[in-house]
């Protein structure tokens, strides 16, 4: 599969043939911890040990290598796994990390709850601000920028390519978390990044029923150094996983294209909406990262959040109302989602510089009927 193919091919056909053997043509499950070898110290197939490398596996990192713009993807069991595998990679007790003001939850609670324990200084910044971003880099110490764009659950929208110059002139390593765009809709190391993080487990997987995780560089040494963490760590993507993963991913550009036209048309009926003080989505000519986001973005995807009239127990009731949409964490599926941030997904953040207001809604919007989806986001801010 050439990289010259369109990215919808390369989704489904990208990666070593899917059976050798038998010419099936969807990749079989590998379940096999080992492979018989042609000697001591050969192999037949390239394979010995399923926790260094399964075929089925392969499949599933090729492709998101391709899909990524780079030439080696590694697969997790878990999208935090992924990140791990970056910090111990490319970060150390004495180093330094910028981070996302308002990153995932769970990002934020692996730099300060195991990373800044173990000696990493982490300075949290906010990421629209690129002055804000060279300020916040240690000269000599600073080993890695980390970006998440858009941001979850405020969805600002940060300058891959200005950000990666800033990072680069300081000797940094910029790792960008692209799980809310997927690489559909934006592929950050063509726009200068280092290092793709994905949570596979969100759009990629696409039907939430599958936990993974995923890293794409283009550079020989910094995926030797991955593939050296993702070994010795040893929290890879199984068999199954990596299957079921696979199989989502072929399907990536069709769903991100009905998520992104849904999700457009529910930010538009809800910026209309009288119980509804401000709508937050990059496809709405009133978000601050508008401008920015056409140009790095193939299209805005499916993440919308609002702040709700009333406050906090309003928003809470409205994400009690939904019939169609469910109340629930995570995103990413075919269905839609919705929930409160500050008491749900950013309960962790309370207290700490990434608080979200306590007025927010988020919504995953998936791939139903968007009529469906508006008319009962309508009864349910109504009550
Ligand atoms: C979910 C998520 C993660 C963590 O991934 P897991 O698969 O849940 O470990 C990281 N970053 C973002 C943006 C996410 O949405």
């Amino acid at each position: 599969m050439s990289e010259e193919h369109g990215f919808s091919t390369r989704a489904i056909h990208a990666g070593p043939p899917a059976d050798p053997a038998y010419n099936a043509v969807t990749p079989p499950i590998y379940a096999t911890s080992t492979y018989s070898q042609d000697g001591v110290g050969g192999t037949k197939g390239g394979y010995e040990y399923s926790r260094s490398g399964n075929p089925t596996r392969t499949v599933l990192e090729e492709c998101l290598a391709s899909l990524e713009g780079g030439r080696h993807g590694l697969a997790f069991a878990s999208g935090l796994a992924a990140e791990d595998a970056v910090l111990r990679a490319f970060t150390g007790p004495d180093g330094h990390a910028v981070v996302p003001h308002d990153a995932y939850g769970g990002t934020y609670r692996l730099f300060a709850r195991v990373y800044e324990p173990w000696g990493l200084g982490v300075t949290p910044v906010d990421l629209t601000d690129l002055e804000a971003v060279e300020a916040a880099i240690v000269p000599e110490k600073t080993t890695i920028v980390w970006v998440e764009t858009p941001t979850n659950p405020l969805l600002s929208v940060a300058d891959i390519a200005g950000i990666a110059d800033v990072a680069h002139a300081a000797g940094a390593l910029l790792v960008v978390d692209n799980t809310f765009a997927s690489p559909y809709l934006q592929q950050p190391l063509a726009l200068g990044a280092d290092v793709v993080v994905h949570s596979t487990t969100k759009y990629i997987g696409g039907h939430s029923d599958v936990v993974g995780g995923a890293l794409v560089v283009d550079d020989d040494a910094l995926a030797d150094k991955l593939r050296f963490h993702q070994n010795a760590m040893g929290a890879v993507a199984g068999p199954f996983d990596a299957w079921l993963t696979l199989r989502g991913l072929r399907t990536l550009a069709v769903r991100m294209e009905r998520h992104s036209d849904n999700a457009q048309r529910v930010a538009e009926f809800l910026e209309g909406h009288p119980a509804v003080a401000e709508v937050i989505y990059p496809g709405l000519e009133s978000h601050a990262g508008h401008v920015l986001a056409t140009k790095q973005m193939r299209r805005f995807g499916g993440m919308v959040s609002f702040r709700v009239k009333g406050g906090e127990d309003e928003a809470v009731a409205v994400c009690g109302r939904t019939k169609v949409i469910i109340l629930g964490e995570s995103l990413g599926g075919v269905e839609s989602l919705i929930e409160h941030p500050g008491r749900m997904t950013h309960a962790s953040v309370a207290g700490t510089r990434l608080e979200v207001p306590a007025d927010l809604v988020r919504i995953s919007v998936g791939i139903e009927d968007a009529e469906d989806l508006i008319a009962d986001l309508d009864q349910a801010l109504r009550g």
